[in-house]
């Protein structure tokens, strides 16, 4: 049994959500659920979304606050991971496991 704490307030949840086993925030506004980076999660949510600084300010701190290590970007993926066919792979994975919720 693995414990899982969500680290994304629940007001955001359908936003955005964290996926454990990837380490990786996904984006459930963007076609085909987009896995964002930490680093560029601000970014992100105001280009691509439209949230102002004050609209995910708290999540971005609920995120920092909660203990959990999101991938900083898509590049610090597992070198072992990062084959095409792998890539695809995650997608599909973080795209099924997005869509169960
Ligand atoms: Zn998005």
């Amino acid at each position: 049994m693995v414990t899982t704490v969500d680290p994304i307030p629940i007001e955001y949840r359908s936003l955005i959500r964290y996926n454990q086993e990837w380490q990786a925030l996904i984006c459930l506004k963007c076609d085909g659920h987009a896995a964002v980076g930490r680093a560029t999660l601000g970014r992100h949510l105001h280009d691509a979304h439209g949230l102002s600084a004050k609209d995910y300010k708290p999540l971005i701190k609920a995120l920092d606050t909660s203990g959990v290590s999101p991938l900083p970007s898509l590049d610090d993926f597992p070198n072992t991971m990062l084959g095409s066919d792998c890539c695809q792979g995650v997608q599909d994975a973080w795209t099924l496991d997005a869509t169960e919720f």
